[in-house]
């Protein structure tokens, strides 16, 4: 079938995170998706003159929707959770809901987050808990190719607002240079416009465009069950299509 997917807690997350990669993946003929576990209706970091705090998960749903156009990715998958509140939901539950969908799609290659969720934040080591109970214990009725936990190099990537934290460079098995789709990335980063002052203020995006050092996206490749695999050394390509 050929397709991967992003699996992300806001609007953001993906864009920010791995908008080169699902952009480069669309490009080679992988069908792409994203399941975003909430609509971020509790952002604190959106811009009051564009959007009233109660419209501001409506708004998002439709920047990340936005975005996702702006990747090629085929479709948006939403859990409908409250946003800042998935350390409190039943985890069985959530991983019930989330191999549903998995199983339905069969993507072979699966991205979420690292283990710290890249900058700590509850939501994010929330989706990858999940995320890795799913595969441990076995919930999926197929084998995917690989599964990649999302990260950034942590010498490199710390942002002013600490927003971007990742990992160790041993750590890290897999580096995509984005610099060809570095601008595509940029405006799909900025089709999340409730969020531009976040993204100007951490550096992110410096006069419209993505910051010279985060062109790159790091990933830790895992097997298909979620196991760590050993590579001699760094995979530097997005796998082919089969
Ligand atoms: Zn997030």
């Amino acid at each position: 079938m050929n397709r991967a997917i992003g699996i992300f807690a806001h609007p953001d997350d993906e864009a920010i995170i791995m908008g080169g990669t699902l952009i480069q993946l669309a490009e080679m003929g992988w069908e792409t998706h994203l399941i975003c576990a909430t609509k971020g209706e509790a952002s604190t970091a959106y811009d009051r003159d564009y959007v009233k705090k109660e419209d501001l998960g409506p708004v998002r749903e439709q920047e990340l929707l936005r975005a996702a156009e702006i990747m090629g990715v085929t479709k948006v998958h939403f859990l409908d959770y409250m946003d800042a509140t998935l350390v409190e939901q039943d985890e069985a539950e959530a991983v019930e809901k989330l191999a549903v969908r998995l199983n339905a799609l069969q993507p072979e290659l699966i991205y979420t987050f690292e283990v710290n969720g890249i900058s700590h934040h509850p939501d994010h080591k929330t989706v990858h808990r999940w995320m890795m109970k799913l595969l441990h214990e076995g919930k999926l009725n197929y084998a995917p190719e690989a599964v990649y936990l999302a990260t950034v190099d942590n010498r490199a990537g710390r942002l002013k607002n600490g927003l971007l934290m990742g990992s160790p460079i041993e750590d890290i098995t897999t580096i995509i240079d984005i610099e060809r789709v570095a601008d595509q990335k940029a405006k799909a980063i900025l089709a999340h416009r409730t969020q531009m002052k976040m993204l100007i203020n951490n550096g992110l995006i410096v006069d419209g465009a993505l910051q010279r050092n985060h062109r790159h996206e790091y990933f830790i490749k895992l097997d298909g069950s979620g196991q760590p695999v050993q590579l001699k050394e760094k995979e530097m390509q997005l796998p082919a299509k089969r």
